[in-house]
């Protein structure tokens, strides 16, 4: 017999995918927030759900946004 799964883990997809985004802009500092923690700190896929590829693309973006100053480095 089997080992059976307690609870069935529900898909998750990529928003990035399900919306045939390439890439994050890196102007639209509202949405990227969306993917930081309070302190600022890049949340990681395990939490956001993205694809490989988008979280790469992401975490380059959020770089870009704190360097041009769209996010701060450390938060409120
Ligand atoms: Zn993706």
């Amino acid at each position: 017999m089997k080992p059976q799964a307690q609870e069935k883990p529900t898909p998750r997809r990529c928003v990035f995918c399900a919306e045939e985004i390439s890439a994050p802009s890196v102007e639209d500092a509202e949405n990227l927030r969306r993917f930081t923690s309070s302190h600022s700190k890049i949340l990681p896929r395990k939490k956001t759900g993205i694809c490989a590829k988008h979280q790469r693309h992401l975490a380059r973006a959020i770089k870009q946004a704190r360097e041009l100053g769209y996010l701060s480095y450390t938060g409120q």
